[in-house]
Formats: structure tokens, sequence, C-alpha cells
């Protein structure tokens, strides 16, 4: 399968090749970054959740110290490290912002680069497929995987769509419309359209209702997520919603079950 910004996860693949890392416990941020002179530091940043500032030789990334979880602090050291090795001379401080931190996110061209070198760098591709492999997605698997990377649930279930590891799509909503979706290449129904008010049926609508923002697996008619002519009435869609309150946002894992094309969807 050929990603998008390749050259970015070449570069991950190649740290990853370098230090001689097998295991997700491995990957050792610090370590990266201090082999190229960049010391990694928590501080309050106004605005923004990490910085990068380049000197002469090496560097400071400083995360912001009111970042929820692990998972979202590795993601802005491994995001700021991506702007470190792909984009040099480009600025010499990267002031990155939350949204810069969302996967379909692409206001700056660099932005999704630093993103894609950190997911093949916190996920790499082996790695993580061994990990799911032969599994059912449900928010267990989504969970562990999850703790086991040290990264967030959003950015597995990216991982896990993006790698086509089921045939399944990734849809993203906020204030109860869907923002954007992502589908694996082998999913081959329409979604509907970025911009859709949420159907009232889904839990990320509950989510944006008020009525839920625990993460839940959900069962709702296809229609309620996919706008195609060849839905069929008998088509369910099984979803595992993950809410992103720092976002005020949430991100939904979307597969079809009952279908005949669905057989091999992993229902
Ligand atoms: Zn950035």
């Amino acid at each position: 399968m050929s990603l998008e910004h390749p050259r970015a996860r070449g570069r991950a693949r190649q740290r990853i090749a370098e230090f001689g890392i097998q295991s997700p416990e491995e990957i050792d941020l610090e370590a990266l970054a201090a082999a190229r002179n960049v010391l990694v530091r928590e501080a309050a940043l106004a605005g923004a959740q990490a910085r990068l500032v380049r000197r002469k030789r090496g560097g400071v990334i400083r995360v912001h110290a009111g970042l929820g979880s692990l998972g979202q602090k590795r993601f802005c050291v491994a995001h700021e490290l991506g702007h470190l090795l792909l984009h040099e001379g480009v600025d010499q401080l990267a002031f990155c912002s939350s949204t810069d931190m969302l996967p379909g996110y692409r206001a700056r061209p660099e932005e999704p680069e630093a993103n894609a070198f950190a997911a093949d760098l916190l996920m790499p591709e082996r790695m993580f497929l061994d990990a799911c492999r032969g599994e059912r997605p449900t928010f267990g698997l989504l969970a562990g995987v999850a703790e086991s990377f040290r990264v967030t649930l959003s950015a597995m279930a990216f991982r896990y769509v993006e790698l086509g590891v089921r045939v399944c799509a990734v849809a993203h909503s906020e204030e109860g419309h869907i923002r954007w979706s992502k589908a694996a290449g082998d999913f081959r129904i329409r979604l509907r359209e970025w911009g859709s008010r949420l159907d009232g049926r889904t839990r990320a609508s509950d989510f944006f209702g008020g009525r839920t923002r625990r993460t839940n697996e959900e069962d709702v008619p296809a229609e309620a997520w996919l706008d195609d002519h060849r839905v069929e009435a008998r088509w369910t869609i099984r979803g595992i919603m993950i809410p992103m309150p720092t976002y005020d946002s949430t991100l939904s894992l979307l597969w079809v079950v009952d279908g005949s094309e669905l057989d091999a969807c992993g229902a």
C-alpha cells in the first residue's frame, strides 16, 4: 500500500532501523531527540501544544505541560522531531497548535508531513500490523494497542484505517457535523459528505448533545453514516466512538456488517 508523504514516512523508518528498535517500548523519543542534540522539555505554552526552537547545533522541543495524556505528549514530541528532520530551513521556530496535530488538517503543508512522520515513528507498520493481526476491531483491541504503543486512541484508530488493517473508515466530527473522514482503500461505499449534520442515531451525535462522553461501540442502520444508493436496509454500521474532549470533537471508527459485500470486512 502506498501512503501519502512517503519522504516523511521513510525518514521515520530510517530512525527506527538506525536505532535497532524492535518493539514499541523501545521507541524512546528523548533518546532519538538527544541523538540530534535536541532537548525535550515540558513547559507552560500559551496557545500551542508544542514548539520547536532550532539552534545551530540541535535545539529544544517544548511540549505543553497541561496536555492530559502521555499519548498526546509523545505525539507532540514525534511531530516536532518530524519538523526538525524534514523541514530544515522552513522555519527556525515551529509553533504547533492542537489543530496542527489532527490527522485531517491541511492548512500548512508541513503539518500533515510532520503527522505522517509521527505516526510512522510511534507506530511502525510491521509492529503495528503484528499487534492488530487476526483481531476484530473492538474497543478493547484499540485500547490495548494504543496502550502498548503509548499513543492516543485517536492516533491509533487513524493508523488502523490508514494501514487498512480491516476494511473500515474513520470520521471526525465537530459541533454535531462530520468535519472530515477517511476510508481504507477497499471501503468502497461512500460516507456522508463532509459538513453533513450527524444522524441523531449515532453515538457521536449523543456526544455533542451532551448525552455521553464514554467511548462507545454502536450499531446503527447503514444510512446513518453512508450516503450511497447501494446501501441496503439490512446493512448495519458498527462503530466505535472515541471522544476527544481536548478538541471538543469525536472520532468514529466505522465498518459495515451484514452486507453481501461485507463478508470480508471483519464483521
Ligand atoms: Zn507542526
